[in-house]
């Protein structure tokens, strides 16, 4: 099937509906499941720096208890030995050297380690000394003096702040007064040392303990290696050495040992403990599980909407291509070519070649559906868009607009005549007959073309075009193509002004009725009379009635119209109570729901005899809805109103009609009896045609009788009644009063002529 071969705005919106899906769910989720990742990551990363700080907190607290403690025992052994009775006698009341060294110096030397062991006397004179298993010489004592005697200056109480060292025994003295022992960290010979200094003496408040200024020993433990791997064993610190100034090498801690005046007694460095690395270690592999389980379930959704979209964008386009198709024939329907219009008249605008479009309408379509019902109609419809198809070119589009109409857009747009070859082949192909169940169908088709160009408008405008030349095509015999020209639209204007004056003339009581006789067989009598309604423009003068009661149907007028015709028609016949009254009815008018009532009414309100009136129906009055119309008759016969089937011959003059429909009148149109003399065929089916009215007992009128061979004819054939400019043209109310009072002075015209 044709259709344009651009990719639809429907191919394109299953991508749209995922990427709204995309951005309404999928990232707000992406959003919020990789903000709960970071989070998770982020609170473990800081829990574990947080316990790396605690736990360096931890370590430099234990390392400066575990200095404390080893200061504390080096005291406690200097202060065995000083609070010893042997001491006491040996030393503070009299000094022996011999015991001094054997049970001080090479005591604590040998079973506590200590390093240098002093004895002081009660003028703070160096009375012992021993330096690396030797008494001190001179030059040693000169540089380590200085240290020494500030912890005997705080001892004594005579200095209260021990500057560079750090005090380890916590007891609270006033200033100024002595201790009986002190334990201090500072810097010895340029290494840290516990310096611990005890007086001798009993040390409980005894009155030795009071007696004079008492010697003191003092004790010097370096913190070397060996007691820096003996913490370290301790505290489990890795690594714990002494460092000079410079930084520790990365990840490792320095601990500064300050003195009370903030120098440096000693700097220490370890490698931490680092919990929060065994954190993150061990709290990894739950958050990559988490990770993974987030991720998967994040192309769970994912998967899960991007199928759930994919199957509403199917649904979508399903029913975007249900609401943009005929579901009757399966082509593009009105809205689909609308806009396609709108995108071809963009393109042309753009430079592409022109195009046109055709608005075909089926002749005859409503008559099939009617008389043989929708489901042959349906079949019908089908079976024209494979015509129609075949017909054209691939990249033309057809769509059904809906009933009998259909449009092509056609690149086919050169020039007119290849236009109309198109149009023809296409008028061509739908007039062929069709054979559908088992009955011969033939109908025809009118096409209005329309060029689009660079220069054309909306697509409003360009079927409206298409439109015109239709309407042309039609008023010109049908089965044809017109193209659209501006003259076209010319003639649309003044068919409006038209329309407008018809409208008032209407209203302003400015129409008229001539009246023609109808005669019997031998044209001397008059048994009725046939209104015919005249305007007479103020401007154009005489409009025909095939003019303007055309206008008056397509513009709805010909209600108020016949109406009027009607009223008159009853007022003026009921000075001719001898006659029949016809009057023409068209079908918009017969179709009206209240047609039979208004009849009713103006009979009433004219106080016509229903049996003077007959109504002249054409056969279009019967196609649509059979069983309505039939109803309709009935009625009105059952008012005592006659009804003629008028221009019998010109519709479809199917038997079918003049079996069902109770017509008492059948009028032979004037086609007819004008060739007569001429065709021998015309007169043959003039012939048929009394027989069958006959047959059917109907009375039976000819009508445009205008020759005396013309009446003889149809009086040998049988017609019951004549109508014609031979008895008469149509003529004024009084005319034919006149005409009614005087029967004896009529003459056939011809007879009057001669
Ligand atoms: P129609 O109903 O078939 O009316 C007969 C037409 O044939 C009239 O044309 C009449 O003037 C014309 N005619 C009669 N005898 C002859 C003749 O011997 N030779 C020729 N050449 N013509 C003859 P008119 O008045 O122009 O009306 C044309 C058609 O307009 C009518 O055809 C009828 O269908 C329609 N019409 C006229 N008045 C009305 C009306 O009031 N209501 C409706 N609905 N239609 C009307
Ligand atoms: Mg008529
Ligand atoms: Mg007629």
């Amino acid at each position: 099937m044709p259709a344009v071969a651009r990719p639809r705005a429907s191919d394109v919106r299953q991508y749209t509906s995922w990427d709204r899906a995309r951005l309404s769910v999928v990232v707000p989720i992406g959003v919020i499941v990789a903000v709960a990742i970071v989070c998770n990551v982020v609170a473990v990363l800081s829990s574990a720096q947080r316990a790396d700080v605690v736990a360096v907190d931890h370590e430099k607290q234990l390392f400066s208890r575990a200095l404390t403690n080893y200061g504390e025992r080096v005291l406690r052994e200097v202060e065995s030995v000083a609070s010893s009775d042997g001491a006491i006698q040996n030393i503070r009341r009299s000094f022996d050297a011999d015991w001094a060294k054997q049970r001080v110096g090479t005591w604590l030397e040998t079973y506590f380690d200590h390093d240098y062991i002093f004895i002081f006397d009660r003028n703070d004179d160096l009375i012992y000394s021993i330096v690396g298993h030797r008494p001190a010489d001179m030059k040693w004592l000169a540089n380590a003096r200085p240290g020494l005697i500030s912890v005997i200056d705080y001892l004594r109480g005579r200095d209260p702040n021990l500057r560079g060292a750090i005090r380890l025994d916590k007891t609270a003295m006033a200033d100024g007064t002595a201790h009986q022992q002190t334990a201090v960290i500072r810097r010895l010979m340029d290494r840290p040392a516990v310096v611990a200094a005890v007086v001798v003496g009993p040390g409980d408040g005894t009155p030795e303990s009071l007696d004079g200024v008492p010697p003191v020993i003092m004790s010097v433990k370096f913190i070397d290696d060996s007691t820096l791997s003996s913490i370290a064993a301790q505290l489990r610190l890795t690594n714990l050495r002494k460092i000079e100034q410079d930084p520790p090498p990365n990840g490792d801690l320095a601990y500064d040992l300050t003195g009370s005046d903030g120098s440096t007694i000693a700097r220490f460095a370890w490698t931490p403990r680092q919990p929060g690395a065994e954190i993150v270690h061990n709290v990894v592999p739950f958050i990559a599980v988490a990770f993974i389980g987030f991720a998967l379930l994040a192309a769970f959704v994912l998967r899960y909407m991007r199928r759930t979209a994919a199957t509403i964008a199917a649904g979508e386009s399903r029913l975007r291509h249900l609401a943009m198709h005929d579901p009757l024939c399966g082509l593009p329907n009105r809205i689909f070519f609308g806009e396609r219009l709108e995108e071809v008249i963009e393109e042309v605008r753009n430079g592409s070649a022109p195009a046109a479009v055709f608005y075909i309408d089926l002749d005859h379509f409503k008559d099939v559906n009617d008389t043989l019902g929708h489901h042959v109609g349906d079949e019908l419809i089908r079976n024209v868009t494979l015509r129609l198809s075949h017909t054209l070119r691939g990249g033309d589009l057809v769509a059904r607009l809906g009933g009998d109409e259909f449009a092509v857009i056609s690149s086919v747009a050169g020039d007119s005549e290849q236009m109309m070859w198109l149009a023809q082949r296409v008028i061509a192909a739908i007039c062929a007959p069709y054979a559908i169940n088992a009955q011969n169908i033939i109908i025809g088709a009118s096409i209005g073309i329309a060029m689009i160009d660079d220069k054309c408008e909306t697509a409003a405008d360009i079927m409206r075009y298409a439109d015109m030349a239709l309407y042309r095509a039609k008023n010109e015999g049908r089965n044809r193509a017109c193209i659209y020209d501006a003259a076209m639209d010319a003639d649309l204007s003044s068919r409006k002004l038209l329309e407008a004056d018809l409208r008032a003339a209407i209203e302003n009581d400015q129409l008229q009725l001539l009246y023609q006789p109808v005669v019997n067989k031998s044209g001397e009598t008059v048994v009725g009379v046939e209104a015919l309604c005249r305007w007479t423009h103020p401007t154009r003068g005489e409009i025909p009635p095939s003019e303007f009661i055309a206008i008056a149907e397509h513009s709805g007028l010909i209600i108020n119209l016949g109406n009027w015709v009607l009223r008159r028609a009853c007022t003026d016949g009921k000075a001719w109570p001898e006659v029949t009254v016809a009057v023409n009815v068209s079908s918009l008018q017969f179709r009206r729901i209240d047609f039979v009532e208004v009849v009713q009414r103006i009979l009433k309100e004219t106080r016509f005899d229903p049996v003077h009136l007959e109504l002249e129906l054409t056969e279009s009055v019967l196609l649509g809805n059979v069983d309505t119309a039939e109803e309709a008759m009935l009625r009105l016969k059952a008012l005592g109103v006659r009804l003629a089937l008028d221009d019998f011959g010109t519709g479809y003059s199917s038997l079918l009609y003049l079996r069902r429909f109770p017509f008492d009148k059948l009028k032979i149109d004037r086609s007819f009896v004008r060739s007569i003399e001429k065709a021998a065929d015309a007169a043959a089916i003039v012939h048929a045609i009394v027989s069958l009215g006959r047959g059917l007992g109907m009375k039976v009128t000819a009508e445009g009788v205008e020759t005396a061979d013309q009446q003889l004819f149809l009086r040998a054939a049988g017609v019951h009644s004549l109508q014609g400019f031979r008895f008469g043209r149509p003529v004024t109310v009084a005319e034919i009063t006149a005409r009614l009072r005087s029967p004896g002075n009529f003459r056939p015209v011809e007879a009057l002529a001669s």
